[in-house]
């Protein structure tokens, strides 16, 4: 069945994400084994991992600073007393049969995660909670035509999942959050967030009701999805075939389901599992976790600025559009580079610019990152200085300091004094030039005079010339037109 535009209008889509964030801890949550991606398969597994008879898990403290920063970066309530919880289930690639993570006192409860809706305006999501837990091994199935293998070395690995209300509306706003949560990650240094290699999943919730309605319809849960584009494909997928369900008279049923990426289509996994299947019961076997107000602000001191504080500062302290605030803080790493050059210029838009324009297509095309390049942010504020102070013309600075600094590694001025290229700003020294050129061109600057306004140009070549390019093309227009 076809979905017209029509019908899709009637519906409004319900979303809830639950992002899972691999920690990037040196070791395992609750042993220390490796944690690290891309080892030989099984080589970081201990008997802790295994989970043979008689071994002792021991808490990895950073999983739980790092969730706490996770947590006051939205605005999350941190649960100051946490006790930790086995969840039970059967899975070949979870050797212990059961995983330990955190049941009725999740690390935060609460928060918020500002996105943009479909419209560009903000629009706040609030999360359920965020939670510690431990990952399970992979099953590998298309290696061995007729058996799955098994790496465990992921087994243990420290997650944690942040688990947002219904609060997402469209496909479109999906894509947002979760970019918006891997931003926060990454500026937290507490995951890569890279969601190829798989250390951050989001499984999606979607239902669909009639729009007006306040009762939500019946959701799934969609899996595997490894890039945020593709969370947005199997989205749009679920709402048509919710719809079109819906339409038709079906009954749709609460289960999970799995993504294929080649089809952009989804398949049914399982009937969705109700918590009491799992049998959760008090991990015995660790201690209480307290978290005092104490160990709160230490975090918070250790935490770089985010984002949402930096876009605030830029557009409202600096005055910057918000576009220019949204490029800027978009990756960490440029955001502190800009913040650098600010400490040494007030001319932030032209620190902006430079980042953005001349500094950027410079790291695009020697694909290199920003923590490589060659000039310091004091330096970029030195040449805008220059420019400011109308030492060098802005297009003196692009074409030939800009250029030479990278080479050299020398300053801005140091660069432009040694070739020699500093204007001259005298307005003696000008002054005696235009007299000369003005004596020497006699002719065209009695035809100047008398209207003829295009050999202007010829008198400024004349002067720039006599000048060897360094007069100051503005104070000289302007001092020619006084004397003549
Ligand atoms: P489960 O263990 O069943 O996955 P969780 O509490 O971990 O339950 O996650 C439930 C997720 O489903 C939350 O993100 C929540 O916002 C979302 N959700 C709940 N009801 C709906 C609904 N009707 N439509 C879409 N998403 C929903
Ligand atoms: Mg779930």
């Amino acid at each position: 069945m076809e979905l017209s535009q029509e019908i899709r209008d009637k519906y409004q889509p319900v979303i809830g994400l639950e992002v899972h964030a691999q920690m990037l801890t040196k070791s395992k949550a609750y042993s220390n084994d490796k944690n690290e991606y891309g080892s030989m398969p099984n080589s970081n597994v201990s008997a802790i991992t295994l989970g043979h008879p008689g071994t002792l898990p021991m808490m990895n403290t950073k999983t739980i600073d790092y969730a706490i920063k996770m947590g006051i970066a939205c605005g999350s309530n941190i649960t100051p007393i946490q006790h930790f919880a086995r969840k039970n289930y059967f899975y070949p690639d979870l050797p212990k049969g059961y995983q330990i993570t955190q049941d009725d006192t999740p690390i935060c409860t609460g928060g918020t995660v500002l996105i943009k809706d479909d419209n560009g305006k903000d629009k706040t999501i609030q999360l359920t909670r965020i939670h510690m837990e431990e990952d399970a091994g992979k099953s590998i199935h298309d290696i061995d035509p007729f058996n799955t293998l098994i790496d465990l070395n992921r087994a243990g690995v420290p997650l944690i999942e942040i688990v947002s209300e219904p609060d997402i509306r469209s496909s479109q706003e999906a894509y947002n959050y979760v970019t918006e949560i891997r931003k926060l990650v990454r500026y937290l240094e507490i995951c890569d967030g890279n969601m190829e290699e798989g250390s951050l999943r989001c499984d999606a919730n979607i239902s669909v009701m009639l729009k007006g309605s306040d009762t939500y319809g019946v959701r799934v849960e969609v899996k595997n999805m490894n890039s945020i584009r593709n969370v947005q494909r199997a989205i749009e997928h679920e709402i048509t075939r919710h719809i079109i369900a819906i339409e038709n008279g079906e009954k749709l049923y609460q289960e999970t389901r799995n993504f294929n990426a080649l089809k952009g289509t989804t398949s049914a996994m399982r009937s969705k599992e109700a918590a009491n299947d799992y049998r959760f019961f008090p991990e015995p076997d660790l201690q209480p976790i307290e978290v005092t107000p104490a160990k709160i602000e230490s975090l918070k001191a250790e935490m770089p600025p985010l984002p949402n504080e930096l876009i605030n500062k830029y557009v409202n302290d600096l005055k910057l559009s918000e576009y220019d605030a949204l490029i800027l803080t978009d990756q960490k790493e440029i955001a502190l580079y800009f913040e650098e050059i600010i400490r040494h210029t007030k001319n932030y838009k032209a620190a902006a610019n430079w980042l953005m324009g001349d500094i950027k297509s410079y790291l695009n095309t020697n694909a290199s990152k920003i923590t490589e390049f060659p000039i310091e942010p004091k330096e970029i504020a030195g040449l805008i200085g220059l420019i400011d102070e109308q030492k060098i013309s802005h297009n003196l600075a692009t074409q030939k300091v800009f250029p030479e600094m990278l080479k050299t590694g020398k300053s801005a001025l140091i660069v432009a004094e040694s070739n020699d290229w500093i204007q001259n700003n005298d307005e003696s020294e000008i002054k005696a030039i235009i007299a000369e050129v003005l004596a020497e061109n006699k002719e065209e600057a009695d035809r100047y005079k008398a209207g003829e306004k295009k050999l202007i140009g010829f008198l400024m070549g004349q002067i720039m010339k006599k000048s060897k390019g360094k007069a100051d093309p503005k104070s000289a227009s302007k001092l020619i037109n006084e004397m003549i």
